[in-house]
């Protein structure tokens, strides 16, 4: 039972904040009051002692329990920011990580025609497609997934921004119509199996077909470097991301299917996230 004088912004925040085991429990615990409330997380500082309506606390506090089980913070707001776009998230989908940020800027620099022809794997929220589309919209951007509740949520974020990415239920280039791209990129999953980070944090709530990929995490990667070329214009590129200690395994699958210019990007952490070729 909470007593009446716990139910301001304060109590209920530094409750909250003392319950939640992450890197930033009074982040959440803001963010999920805000959440309730539809108060700016600011304004709790102005005026700590504003008292909070009962079905708002009873509300906050079941978005608290999940938050102290682990739950991820985007899955309980419903929603992320991916290269300042408000994206919206749901648990049949990777949370965008800024570290895929990086994919995009590394796309970004790449020398591509003005109308440039661009495909998404394994887009999930689609993430990557429409922060290409966001910053080129002359370019044709397409986005494909293999889960349907993905392409859902893919074309919902499309229409919600105003952005034309067109989005098709497809496993990797299984059924994807013909096409011939400038740009193929995508963060496929690429841990694996039985990896001991699958067991902490938000990937614990996220689905594990987006995050495993065979016992040496590659099988993904490699079904998309040995097929991407049949897929390519000339002078295309594909651009991957992958964990930090798989960029010399990568390259080679790059070479040995053919692939010229093939170099790795850093992520934010200064580690060979991305390769290209
Ligand atoms: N970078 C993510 C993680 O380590 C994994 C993303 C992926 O497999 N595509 O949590």
């Amino acid at each position: 039972m909470t007593s009446n004088s716990s139910l301001t912004c304060e109590s209920l925040i530094r409750e909250a904040s003392s319950r939640i085991v992450s890197d930033t429990p009074r982040l959440d615990a803001e963010l999920l009051l805000s959440h309730v409330t539809g108060l700016g997380r600011t304004s709790f500082r102005a005026w700590p002692e504003r008292i909070v309506e009962p079905a708002q606390v009873e509300a906050f506090e079941a978005l608290v329990t999940e938050r102290v089980a682990g739950k991820p913070i985007a899955y309980l707001l419903g929603h992320q920011e991916f290269w300042s776009l408000p994206l919206k998230v749901s648990p049949s989908t990777l949370i965008p990580r800024p570290d895929t940020e990086c994919l995009v800027e590394v796309a970004l620099s790449l020398p591509l025609p003005a109308k440039a022809r661009v495909l998404d794997l394994g887009t999930g929220t689609g993430a990557i497609a429409l922060a290409l589309a966001s910053e080129h919209p002359d370019w044709q951007v397409s986005a494909c997934d293999t889960v349907d509740e993905a392409v859902a949520l893919a074309r919902e974020n499309a229409q919600a921004l105003g952005l034309c990415v067109s989005v098709v239920r497809s496993h990797w280039f299984d059924d994807l119509p013909p096409g011939s791209f400038d740009l193929i990129v995508s963060n496929p999953p690429y841990i694996k199996e039985g990896d001991h980070h699958l067991a902490e944090g938000d990937v614990r709530f996220e689905p594990g077909s987006a995050l495993v990929s065979g016992v040496d995490g590659l099988d993904d990667i490699r079904e998309i470097v040995t097929r991407a070329p049949d897929w390519l214009a000339g002078n295309g590129w594909l651009l991957v991301e992958h964990g930090y200690d798989q960029a010399e395994a990568v390259q080679a699958l790059f070479r040995a299917r053919g692939f010229g210019s093939v170099k790795s990007r850093q992520d934010y952490g200064q580690r060979d996230r991305m390769t290209l070729g």
